[in-house]
């Protein structure tokens, strides 16, 4: 049976990347040896990396005076990173669900945070709106893409001063004015490519301006000088991002990316918001996330949402579980994700309605 793969990360990725990073495995660039056992050093991963380099670059449109850095410890290292290389005195975080909560956590070890709003009471069901950022912050932290609780900020936020931002699980889907943002960094595993290598794309100019010391790993200017070759980088996620920006290339970038996006979204939105028996934990529009959509069951069907998974499960559907702290479920829309799975978990869903 065909499986739809909703899962929230690591999650689908373009059948193209499977496909050349499973040649790749096999024979790497016509070496004879395999991309999982070859040297970083040699010219046919130097190549890799230098496209990737490039066409992430190209993709999100990065200006002159940043660096495109291929780190491991995932977006939960960036969490403690971006305050240790950035924050000075001051930075200013808001609060839209655990991952942001988790960024401030560690901010706090290295200075002072102002937390300019949260929805926490709301289970973070919203993006908070009309806060102040505090002018005198070195920076403003926000998360774009609330990945558990189903909310996006789908533009840049309007800021005093520079942003940083957590795009784990929405980036290359929308365009972005990378010269408002002082760093963006992302895990790879929500859009991107297997779990293994994050990516953070910095302003040359903000680093090296905080006065603590930095240990050599964790000081974005080592990657940046080495070209995320200071040490050995994870080779083969790397490989498959690469496959993974070649192919959005292929598909038109990131706008025409965007497009399909939104008309996945707008379906299973609409789906969610006539049908009778199910209802979006997100209510208002602007708020709701194009990647990953949360939906529980009216009050009065509440009793049959683990028969709908079971149902669901039957008819193909892979990773449509809440997460924990939401319940009901979550259909996470990636890029690689095909309109023809968002139908088949509509028709799904039609099918479970009509029966009960
Ligand atoms: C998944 C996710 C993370 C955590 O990523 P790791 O690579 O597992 O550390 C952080 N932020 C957001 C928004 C995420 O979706």
């Amino acid at each position: 049976m065909k499986k739809h793969n909703f899962y929230a990360g690591p999650s689908i990725l373009s059948q193209y990347t499977i496909d050349k990073t499973a040649e790749a495995i096999r024979d790497f660039a016509g070496t004879g040896l395999s991309i999982l056992e070859v040297s970083h050093r040699g010219k046919e991963f130097q190549a890799v990396i230098d496209e990737a380099d490039a066409l992430v670059k190209e993709l999100l449109n990065v200006p002159q005076g940043y660096h495109v850095l291929f780190l491991g410890g995932g977006a939960s290292l960036e969490f403690a990173m971006v305050p240790m290389n950035l924050l000075e005195k001051k930075a200013a975080y808001i609060d839209t669900g655990v991952w942001a909560h988790k960024a401030i956590k560690e901010a706090k070890l290295f200075g002072d945070v102002e937390v300019v709003a949260s929805s926490e009471e709301a289970n973070y069901t919203y993006i908070p709106k009309g806060y102040t950022i505090p002018a005198d912050a070195d920076y403003f932290h926000y998360t774009s893409n609330n990945t558990i609780y189903g909310t996006e900020t789908r533009f840049d936020p309007e800021s005093p001063v520079p942003l940083v931002c957590d795009m784990s699980s929405d980036i290359f889907s929308r365009p972005v004015d990378v010269k408002k943002y002082n760093l963006i960094y992302a895990g790879a595993q929500k859009n991107l490519a297997p779990a293994g290598v994050t990516i953070v794309i910095v302003k040359d100019d903000a680093l090296g301006k905080v006065s603590r010391k930095i240990p050599t790993m964790l000081d974005y200017r080592t990657h940046a000088d080495k070209g995320s070759m200071f040490n050995t980088p994870p080779v083969l996620p790397i490989f498959s991002a690469l496959q993974t920006l070649r192919y959005y290339k292929e598909l038109g970038g990131i706008e025409a990316i965007e497009k399909t996006d939104i008309a996945k979204a707008k379906k299973l939105y609409d789906a969610i918001d006539e049908s009778k028996m199910f209802m979006g934990t997100v209510t208002d529009p602007a708020d709701r996330s194009i990647m990953n959509v949360c939906f529980v069951m009216a009050p009065e069907y509440k009793e049959l949402e683990k028969e709908f998974v079971d149902f669901a499960t039957s008819k193909g559907m892979v990773g449509i579980k809440g997460h924990r702290s939401v319940g009901g479920f979550r259909a996470s829309l990636y890029n690689a994700l095909p309109m023809e799975s968002v139908d088949a978990l509509i028709a799904c869903m039609k099918e479970f309605e009509s029966k009960h």
